[in-house]
């Protein structure tokens, strides 16, 4: 017995896809538009014009499939007595999302199961979202980034994209994506087709830029490895944006984010409590919604940069000598931390810029010595670790210029950048025969705590993960 999908919707086959659910999809070729617009004029209401409409879908593909499981589904936006469709030009999708602006639209979601060429289950979900008022320019803005997008959206904006165009949402992530997939597992489940009963959990990575991120990677990859339902998503988020996307987002369930550049100071401050590490880096990288919506911020980087090292070092420990530690950026307060929490001895600091090490200094621990940037050659002999947290080295910048020559021969070398995974500091170290760790590790490993959390299972980092996140 087979489950159909009949539809050609991309968003529905990826979240059926994420439940691991086993499914084939047929679209039903019918004039959604003109039955749409017939129901309209004869006056139906606006709950049941995505009823009938999946209701359709469905009987037309199960006629065919008389033995399968067929899933008819469709959404409707409904505002000020109108029922808003696909916009089919700039204008219309300008028009839809000015009326919208500042105003509340209900999002109603149908779904409807046959089989048999008959009805044997239906849900509809009804959510209500409110849009923040706009100006003329902000609408054209979106148009003209969104517009591609919008065309395949019956509310003529992508929320998975968007969030932060709303100031209120009540409502479900999938239901506003256009499928009830909890209702529909269950019901499967009922009938013996699916042993999954679960909801799908939704992550997100939120950053600016974040197109370059390679955690979706690695949690798609752990999520598929342990057959757990669900996805992790990069969400391009402004600084602007940010609380707004968190907020938006934890109301319609999303189960937890990562963090990126420029937003996790502004992490740790939104959340409702915070772990004793995010605390002492002063940022979070991790958040985790729980069921009340309270979000708990932690920051996992040096748990991923110690991690690292005692996975990929050999006999590195970290009390065996001081460290010096290059940079003194964001990241560079995590490494400190967790050097010092892992029982580092002493730290020499250096930064380009003295006064940003000075003020860490001062913040965080007198064992951290503040060096001169051009004298930092002269401390290698004395230390057991070397760490890179400048960005130099990484792709389109230039290397770092230090000479390893001297460094004591028993210290481990490594670089928290990781593009490209063999940076010219760990190049010049290798060559001279010091032990190296690869800044791949440290991301990797930073993403476990994290995903345990979201999906309740503590991921691996394997070999195949590596060469996937390297590659
Ligand atoms: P950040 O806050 O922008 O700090 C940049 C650091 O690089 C500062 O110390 C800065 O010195 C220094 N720097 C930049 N250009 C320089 C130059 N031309 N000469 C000398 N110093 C220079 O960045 P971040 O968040 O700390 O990230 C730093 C690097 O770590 C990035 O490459 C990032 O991708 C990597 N990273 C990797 C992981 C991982 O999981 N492996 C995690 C986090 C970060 P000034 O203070 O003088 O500007």
């Amino acid at each position: 017995m087979d489950f159909i999908l009949a539809s050609q919707s991309k968003t529905r086959c990826c979240i059926l896809r994420n439940a691991a659910l086993p499914f084939c999809n047929i679209s039903p070729n019918i004039d959604e538009l003109n039955i749409m617009k017939s129901l309209v004029s004869e006056g139906t209401p606006h709950r049941d014009i995505p009823n009938v409409l999946a209701e359709f879908k469905a009987k037309k593909i199960s006629s065919k499939n008389i033995d399968s499981w067929v899933l008819g589904c469709d959404q409707i936006l409904s505002l000020d007595g109108e029922v808003f469709s696909k916009p089919d030009s700039k204008a219309q999708l300008s028009a839809n999302i000015s009326q919208m602006a500042g105003k509340t639209h209900q999002l109603i979601t149908a779904n409807v199961i046959y089989k048999g060429a008959k009805p044997m289950w239906r849900h509809t979900a009804v959510s209500n979202l409110t849009m923040h008022p706009m100006s003329p320019l902000e609408v054209q803005n979106f148009v003209t980034k969104f517009w591609l997008e919008a065309q395949n959206s019956s509310a003529g904006y992508c929320f998975e994209k968007t969030p932060h165009l709303f100031s209120k949402v009540k409502g479900n992530w999938f239901d506003i994506m256009g499928i009830s997939i909890s209702q529909i597992l269950n019901f499967l489940h009922q009938n013996n087709y699916a042993n999954i009963a679960t909801t799908p959990k939704i992550v997100a990575v939120l950053g600016s830029p974040i197109s370059h991120s390679r955690s979706p990677i690695m949690h798609r990859y752990w999520l598929q490895k342990n057959n757990i339902c669900g996805d992790y998503i990069a969400i391009d988020t402004p600084e602007k944006n940010f609380s707004n996307t968190v907020n938006v987002l934890a109301e319609v369930g999303v189960s937890g984010f990562n963090v990126t550049l420029p937003h996790k100071e502004a992490a740790l401050n939104l959340s409702h409590s915070k772990t004793k590490r995010a605390l002492e880096i002063g940022a979070a990288n991790t958040l985790i919604v729980d069921s009340s919506g309270n979000i708990l911020a932690d920051n996992t980087d040096g748990y991923g940069f110690i991690s690292n090292l005692e996975a990929n070092g050999g006999s590195w420990l970290p009390n065996a000598g001081p460290a010096l530690v290059i940079g003194a950026g964001g990241a560079a307060r995590a490494i400190l931390v967790s050097l010092l929490a892992a029982g580092t001895p002493q730290i020499y600091l250096t930064n380009r810029t003295k006064s940003r090490a000075q003020n860490l200094s001062v913040e965080l621990s007198d064992k951290i010595e503040v060096i001169d940037w051009d004298e930092k050659e002269e401390w290698l002999s004395r230390i057991s670790t070397l760490v890179n947290t400048t960005s130099l080295g990484m792709t389109g910048k230039p290397a770092l210029t230090i000479s390893l020559k001297t460094l004591n021969k028993k210290a481990l070398v490594t670089d928290l950048v990781y593009t490209p995974v063999k940076t010219p500091l760990l190049t010049q170290a290798e060559k001279l025969g010091f032990n190296t760790v690869s800044g791949v590790g440290m991301l990797l490993y930073q993403g476990v705590p994290g995903f345990h959390q979201w999906f309740g299972l503590p991921p691996k980092v394997d070999l195949e993960l590596v060469k996937l996140v390297s590659g």
